[in-house]
C-alpha cells in the first residue's frame, strides 16, 4: 500500500439528496469510524467481518447526529484497496457535513479531489484509462464545486486570503530577484521585517479558522428570518414552504434553545429558515414580545421575510417592523388572500421600497411568486450569503491550516537565520494552499509578477 493516512470525504453530491455518503479510506478508516459510530448491538465494526452492512448511529460525543447504515469493506477488496467505510446517512448538507467535521476531528483528513480514484489506481485496483474517465467526471464535478464554494466565501474572506497571498508572492519575488541580482538589491535586515510581516499573515489565518471552529456552526445558505406579529401566519407559511423537508431540524449552538434553524431548498437556493414562529405567549404583551423577539433575529439574517395578515389593518407593531427592514433585504407577504383584504399592497408600498406579494398560506397560494423572487434576488446578487467571515468548507478550512503550517515554518527558518531561499519554498506551499481556497493556481502570474516587479529592462 502506498498510503499510511486516512481520507474521508462526502462521496454523494451536496443537495438535501435522500441519502448521503461520507467515505473513509486508509489504514485507520475502520478505527475511525468506531470513533464515531454506535451500533445498536454494542459490537465494533473492528471486530466485524469484511463486506458488511451495519446499522446505528452517529454520535458526537453524546450528541446524536443521525441515523446510519454503515458499510464495511476491508483491502484489498475495496475500491481504493484499503480498508474502506461507507456511512449512509439521511444526507441534507447539513448531516453529511457534520459526519464528515466528526470524521476529520477523529483523525482522517479531507480527501482532495480524485484521491480516493487516484488510490485505486495507484494501488492497481484500475488501469490508467479507467482512472482518467472517473478523473475526468471528477474535475468537471469539481471545477463546479470549486466555483460554487469560491463563490460561497464571503467578500471579505476572499480579500483577506488574496491579500495575503500578493503580499507572501511580492516577497518571494523579491528574495528571488535579490538573490539574482545581489548588487541591486540588497537583503540586509530584511529578515527582520519578512518576520513581522510573516506574524500578521499568521495571525490573519489563525482568525480566519477560529472563525469556522468557534462552534458558530454556519448551515450553508441564506439566513432566512420570517418576521410578522402573533397570527399573521409565520407558522403556517413555514410550514408550506419546508413541505416534506421538515426532517432537518436542530438547535444552533449558542443560541436560545428554543429557537431552531431548519434548511431548505427553494428552487436549487439554500435558505437556513431561523424559525421564531415558535415563539408564542398567551399574555397580552404577545405583540411586543413579537416584535422584539424578531428584530433580535433578524439582525443577523442576509434575508427576511415579512408576513403581514392583510385581512386586518396595519397598526405600530407593523410601522416597526418595517422600519427595522427598511434597509434591509426583505420581502413583504400580504398573507391571507383568500380572505377580504383590509391591508393592500399600496398601504404597504406606502411605507416600503420592497417586493410585497400576496399569498395564502392556507391555500398555498402565490408562493411560486415567492420562489420567483428569492430566485431573482439571489440571482441579482441583492441577497447573498452572511457577510461575516467563515470558512465552511473542510478542504478549504485544511488549506488555511497547511498554509499556517508553512508560514510557521518561514518563521522558524528565520529564526534560526537560514539562508533567504529556505523562506521562499514555504512561502510558496502557503501561497499555494491558500490559493486552492481562492480558485487561483500558481504559474504565470508568480512569473509574471517577479519579472514585472523586478526585472523590467534587463
Ligand atoms: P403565526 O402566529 O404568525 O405563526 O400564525 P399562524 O401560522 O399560527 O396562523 C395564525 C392563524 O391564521 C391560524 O389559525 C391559521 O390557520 C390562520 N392562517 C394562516 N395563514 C392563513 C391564510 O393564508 N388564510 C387564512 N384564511 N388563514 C390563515
Amino acid at each position: 500500500m502506498f498510503h499510511t493516512d486516512t481520507i474521508a470525504a462526502i462521496s454523494t453530491g451536496m443537495t438535501s439528496s435522500g441519502i448521503g455518503i461520507i467515505r473513509i479510506s486508509g489504514p485507520d478508516a475502520i478505527a475511525i469510524a468506531d470513533k464515531v459510530y454506535d451500533s445498536r448491538s454494542g459490537k465494533k465494526l473492528e471486530n466485524m467481518p469484511t463486506h458488511t452492512i451495519h446499522y446505528g448511529f452517529i454520535r458526537d460525543g453524546e450528541e446524536f447526529i443521525d441515523e446510519v447504515l454503515v458499510m464495511l469493506m476491508r483491502g484489498p477488496r475495496s475500491f481504493t484497496a484499503e480498508d474502506t467505510v461507507e456511512i449512509n446517512c439521511h444526507g441534507g448538507v447539513y448531516a453529511m457535513n457534520r459526519i464528515l467535521e466528526l470524521v476529520i476531528r477523529k483523525g482522517a483528513r479531507p480527501a482532495q479531489p480524485g484521491e480516493f480514484t487516484k488510490r485505486a489506481f495507484l494501488n492497481g485496483r484500475i488501469d490508467l484509462s479507467q482512472a482518467e474517465a472517473v478523473i475526468d467526471v471528477i474535475n468537471a464535478k469539481n471545477e463546479y464545486a470549486l466555483k460554487s464554494s469560491v463563490s460561497q466565501l464571503k467578500g471579505s474572506v476572499l480579500k483577506v486570503i488574496k491579500d495575503i497571498r500578493e503580499k507572501i508572492i511580492y516577497h518571494i519575488a523579491y528574495i528571488e530577484s535579490a538573490l539574482d541580482d545581489p548588487e541591486h538589491i540588497s537583503l540586509d535586515g530584511y529578515p527582520k521585517q519578512l518576520e513581522e510581516q510573516v506574524e500578521q499573515w499568521k495571525e490573519k489565518i489563525r482568525t480566519l479558522i477560529a472563525s469556522s471552529e468557534n462552534g458558530k456552526r454556519m448551515k450553508e445558505g441564506i439566513r432566512t428570518v420570517i418576521v410578522g406579529k402573533p397570527n399573521a401566519g409565520k407558522s403556517s407559511l413555514l410550514n408550506v414552504l419546508l413541505g416534506e423537508e421538515r426532517a432537518i431540524v436542530t438547535d444552533i449552538a449558542g443560541t436560545t434553545r428554543d429557537v431552531l434553524e431548519e434548511q431548505m431548498s427553494l428552487s436549487g437556493i439554500s435558505l437556513n429558515i431561523i424559525d421564531t414562529a415558535g415563539i408564542r405567549s398567551t399574555e397580552d404583551v404577545v405583540e411586543k414580545i413579537g416584535v422584539k423577539k424578531a428584530k433580535t433575529y433578524a439582525r443577523d439574517a442576509d434575508l427576511i421575510i415579512y408576513v403581514v395578515d392583510s385581512s386586518t389593518g396595519l397598526d405600530e407593531n407593523d410601522e416597526e417592523i418595517m422600519e427595522m427592514i427598511r434597509d434591509r433585504k426583505a420581502i413583504v407577504l400580504l398573507n391571507k388572500m383568500d380572505l377580504d383584504c383590509i391591508t393592500t399592497e399600496e398601504d404597504i408600498r406606502k411605507h416600503l421600497d420592497k417586493p410585497v406579494i400576496p399569498v395564502s398560506a392556507k391555500e398555498e397560494q402565490g408562493i411560486d411568486r415567492l420562489e420567483q423572487t428569492v430566485k431573482d434576488m439571489f440571482y441579482d446578487g441583492s441577497i447573498s450569503f452572511n457577510d461575516e467571515i467563515y470558512i465552511t468548507n473542510m478542504r478549504q478550512k485544511a488549506a488555511l491550516k497547511e498554509a499556517l503550517d508553512s508560514l510557521e515554518q518561514v518563521s522558524v527558518s528565520i529564526q534560526n537565520q537560514m539562508p533567504e531561499d529556505f523562506f521562499s519554498i514555504d512561502m510558496m506551499n502557503a501561497y499555494e494552499e491558500l490559493g486552492s481556497i481562492t480558485g487561483e493556481s500558481v504559474g504565470e502570474d508568480l512569473v509574471n509578477e517577479i519579472f514585472s516587479k523586478f526585472c523590467m529592462g534587463k
